[in-house]
């Protein structure tokens, strides 16, 4: 079992470089140490989870609650902790800071490995009900008071979810690769993998356990959800041509929410893009699916979920299914009141066979077969196979009248696969706001904010927000946005952002601009601007802080908040600086 001050003293040195790939290199050497019974352990600690991504929320606790156990535990009253937390920005720092100070009691002091701070992780994680603040300032002090001051430090970060390395899930894939797999050329089963079941931890057991050759043989399973194929853009369709040889199938791009279906032996599980479990929300989806495929053993299907108008049966914007998300009291009335339909697009297993490395016109046809004049809830999508730009430009006027954003292009070539986790040209999207302004909207993360003027001095009027660095896992700063908010609107926002609300820049932000508040990188929205330009002000896609950045010109808020993607899924700066290439 190894040792947790092994694993602090590794983080401790990864901190020390901003290279990327010394972090690498650094966080595999700490993996080859690992015992393969503690790996799955070892790499949810590391990424500030007990679990995989789809089963539990990363770790997070309340800071008080880790102020009131380190008063506790040093005998410090809880405004001088918090005094000293004001004074460094990090409760990491003030553990072990207080560590150092209090007098170890070596009798009582046990060593602490990955499996006892991962069970406390884990007890923290579940305690639940009245006694609940209790059990997890218990579970935390258990730990802290046998934690030498470096371990003290990395336990606090990880539980209160702000380990540095919790968000860079490239770092964790290529430290895994670089500890278990001696050619380079099979590395990107890593990756693979963790596409395939969204759990880096199992990964890295079935590499440590079985080599490449158990990593090779993972497949999708129904009941574990897959991270979603994503689109490129195109600008104009002679664009898409270039990209996708004809014919190509052309599909209505619906303005609703990514569904993934799994149905496994009479079960059905219906995850959403990020791969969180949704399957309570659309009671009539599971019940549809029940009926209509009684004789199927298994498989798995993407699509989108639109809502409807009851009476006239048109499509509806999307917007009406965010008022049933997170609704649970009164889930019947509303799958009456705002009725969906689940339009399939693609499958990707089937009878206890994996679909995803077959062509898409292989799978469409199943997809075409299964889905054929089923019933009001579950259908295939409107889609037409085009040989012409004339025939796409066509179906894309009529995917306008009938309120769909614009279409999907997608090749039927005999490489495409479903390229679970990836956005590649093997779908383009193209969509009808491309003619005003940008290519097309981005979503970005609210960094930070600037409180109002006047009668709107005390609700934030301004946001600061950033895009994805996905390879540094750090969010770089693309606009500020005070434009698109209504009155409701920027109380709706004041109310939520206060929940993410932190009193120091978050460490994973990058940014030049100094801003009223800070937050924690989670809450996602969809922003418009009429172009992107190189500005000195913001930090995406300049590598050094001196260097300019790029930046969204005349941004706008559409009135759409990404509830359905994380922080980690927001545009990513890579997007946007291609994005600045094309104009
Ligand atoms: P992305 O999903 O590419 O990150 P996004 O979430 O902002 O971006 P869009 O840019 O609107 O979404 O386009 C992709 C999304 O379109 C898909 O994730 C899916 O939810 C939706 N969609 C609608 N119709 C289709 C279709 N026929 N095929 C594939 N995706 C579709």
């Amino acid at each position: 079992m190894l040792q947790y001050k092994v694993v602090a003293a590794f983080l401790n040195d990864a901190e020390s470089t901003a290279k990327k790939n010394e972090i690498v290199q650094i966080i595999a050497e700490l993996i080859k140490k690992m015992d393969k019974k503690e790996i799955k352990k070892g790499i949810y600690l590391l990424k500030g989870r007990t679990d995989a991504d789809y089963k539990t929320e990363p770790l997070g606790i309340a800071e008080s609650l880790v102020i009131k156990t380190l008063s506790l535990l040093s005998g410090e009253t809880e405004s001088e902790v918090e005094a000293q937390y004001h004074k460094t920005g990090d409760l990491g720092t003030v553990a072990e800071f207080l560590c150092k100070k209090k007098r170890q009691n070596v009798l009582f002091s046990e060593t602490l490995t990955i499996d006892k701070v991962y069970s406390n992780f884990k007890q923290i994680s579940t305690s639940s009900g009245k006694n609940s603040q209790n059990l997890k300032i218990k579970y935390l002090l258990d730990l802290l008071s046998s934690a030498e001051p470096l371990e003290a430090k990395y336990i606090v970060r990880t539980v209160i979810g702000k380990l540095r390395l919790g968000m860079a899930d490239m770092i964790l894939i290529n430290a895994i690769a670089k500890a278990f797999i001696e050619n380079s050329e099979e590395y990107h089963y890593v990756e693979r993998g963790y596409n395939l079941t969204m759990d880096i931890g199992y990964v890295s057991e079935v590499l440590a356990s079985e080599g490449i050759n158990g990593l090779k043989k993972i497949e999708p399973e129904p009941g574990i959800p897959i991270r979603v194929m994503l689109a490129e853009r195109a600008e104009t369709i002679e664009e898409i041509v270039t990209h996708i040889k004809l014919p190509a199938v052309v599909e209505y791009k619906y303005d609703g929410l990514r569904l993934q279906m799994h149905l496994s032996n009479g079960n059905v599980y219906l995850y959403s893009r990020g791969g969180d479990i949704v399957t309570e929300q659309y009671p009539e989806i599971v019940e549809a699916v029940k009926k209509e495929f009684k004789t199927i053993k298994n498989m798995i299907v993407d699509g989108e979920l639109v809502p409807v108008d009851a009476k006239t049966g048109k499509l509806m914007p999307f917007q009406q299914i965010s008022r049933r998300r997170g609704r649970k009291y009164d889930i019947l009335e509303t799958s009456e009141n705002i009725p969906v339909q689940y339009f399939v697009f693609d499958i990707l297993y089937y009878n206890d066979q994996s679909y995803i490395d077959k062509p898409f016109a292989e799978r469409r046809k199943v997809v075409l077969d299964l889905f054929d004049n089923m019933n009001d809830k579950l259908k295939h999508v409107n889609g037409i196979i085009a040989s012409s730009i004339e025939e796409i430009y066509t179906f894309f006027e009529n995917a306008v009248n009938d309120n769909c954003e614009g279409v999907m292009v997608k090749s039927i070539s005999d490489g495409s696969v479903y390229d679970a986790g990836a956005r590649g040209w093997l779908w383009i999207k193209y969509k009808k706001d491309y003619t005003a302004g940008l290519s097309d909207t981005v979503d970005l993360v609210i960094v930070g904010a600037f409180f109002g003027h006047g009668k709107r001095s005390n609700l934030y009027g301004a946001f600061l927000l950033a895009c994805y660095n996905k390879e540094n896992g750090t969010f770089e700063t693309a606009c500020k946005v005070g434009t698109g908010f209504n009155d409701e609107d920027l109380m709706k926002f004041t109310e939520l952002m206060n929940k993410y609300l932190i009193n120091y820049k978050d460490e994973h932000v990058i940014s030049k601009i100094e801003t009223d508040v800070w937050f924690l990188p989670e809450v996602v929205i969809e922003v418009t601007g009429a172009e992107i330009t190189v500005s000195p002000n913001h930090t995406c896609g300049s590598s050094d802080s001196s260097g300019s950045g790029f930046a969204i010109r005349f941004p706008r808020y559409t009135g759409r908040l990404r509830e359905d993607k994380r922080a980690v899924d927001a545009t990513t700066t890579e997007e946007i600086v291609k994005m600045y290439g094309k104009q």
